[in-house]
């Protein structure tokens, strides 16, 4: 279908009356990029959103709010205008059931409209750049249309991730995961996973039992299984990652090999583990360190990934050397992934 985008750069403090006008006129959808929001979330003490360091100084000082309306025969399609004295359940079912009586537009009008409503805007609130622009968009199927950017990966003589939709094409020997990350994290574009990846292949051959802590779409899990052809347990707190990893698993073959749960390291299925692999954030690493003390065995390898450079002195306050033995760190961009061996 085709699609309307208006679209307006507006100042932070009339960014919202605008986004309320627009629903009050009719848009069918609205979507606000605020730099602002986004500035206040970065700069939380407990934020877990991790940018560049100079992502800050080059977003904008000013909010974008889009307005979406569909193009139908009759013209631009609005949602009927809200009033005070209508029932708001009404509305809603209006709404929801494709209302029945709705209004028309041009394009012309569009403007007019979009004119009027920051010139009634900006005699009470600052304007900020007060812009406005109207394109048409295309509706995309945003549910596959991701699919275009996922292509094979070569992690190692050994490994190739391949996207299960596509034919792979791998060298003689090396072992292919095939991985459909649906909503779960892990297609093994993102330095986290490669780097456990690299690691894995390194130290996966001579360990015993497995276990992929935090699996997400279970690749590190499918890895170890397919290189070792020996059982790997995986859990993740997320139901639907774990419902994803089984789905690899199946994929890949390997389903006999891999059980997964859902739970943190208390729901892991062994007291103890020869090789932890865990992609969490630093902090979450650091929370657990008490726990994977105790679910790798002594001489046991831990794998920690998810570690942004600057929160690596974090990691060795809490992994400490009368515990913990480095082995080795792999640096990728500005992620860490390091091997310990437990004392
Ligand atoms: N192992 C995959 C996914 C890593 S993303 C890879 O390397 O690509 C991290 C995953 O850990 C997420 O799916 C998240 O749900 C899960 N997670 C976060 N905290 C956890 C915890 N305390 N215990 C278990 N899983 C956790």
């Amino acid at each position: 279908m085709q699609w309307y985008e208006l679209s307006f750069l507006v100042s932070e403090e009339a960014s919202e009356a605008l986004a309320e006008q627009l629903i009050r006129f009719g848009s069918w959808g609205l979507a606000t990029e605020d730099p602002f929001e986004l500035k206040r979330m970065i700069e939380d003490e407990n934020t877990t959103v991790f940018v560049d360091a100079d992502f800050l100084e080059g977003l904008p000082d000013y909010v974008r709010v889009k307005a979406f309306f569909p193009l139908r025969e009759e013209g631009i399609q609005l949602v009927p205008m809200l009033t005070e004295e209508e029932n708001p359940f009404a509305v809603i079912e209006q709404r929801l059931y494709q209302a029945t009586d709705v209004d028309f537009c041009s394009l012309d009008e569009l403007h007019v409209e979009a004119g009027k409503m920051l010139e009634h805007l900006g005699q009470f609130l600052p304007l900020g750049p007060g812009e406005f622009a109207i394109r048409p968009i295309q509706e995309e199927d945003w549910a596959n249309s991701w699919k275009m950017y996922y292509q094979p990966i070569e992690i190692s003589e050994r490994l190739l991730i391949c996207p299960s939709w596509i034919e792979a094409e791998a060298k003689e020997d090396q072992l292919v995961l095939y991985m459909d990350p649906g909503s779960a994290f892990g297609t093994g574009s993102h330095e986290t996973t490669s780097l456990c990846l690299r690691l894995l292949d390194n130290y996966v051959d001579s360990v015993d039992k497995i276990l992929d802590l935090g699996c997400g779409s279970g690749i590190l899990a499918i890895a170890a299984a397919k290189c070792t052809g020996r059982r790997v347990d995986a859990v993740d707190i997320d139901p639907g990652a774990v419902h994803v990893t089984k789905d690899n698993a199946h994929k890949n073959t390997c389903s006999e090999l891999i059980r997964a749960a859902v739970g943190g390291l208390d729901k892991r299925f062994e007291h103890t583990y020869d090789l932890i692999i865990a992609n969490l954030l630093a902090e979450v690493l650091v929370s657990l360190e008490e726990q994977l003390r105790v679910a790798v065995c002594s001489g046991g390898l831990l794998v920690c990934s998810g570690i942004v450079s600057h929160k690596l002195p974090l990691i060795e306050a809490a992994f400490t050397v009368e515990n913990w033995d480095v082995i080795e760190t792999k640096i990728e961009n500005d992620w860490v992934a390091r091997v310990y061996r437990k004392k």
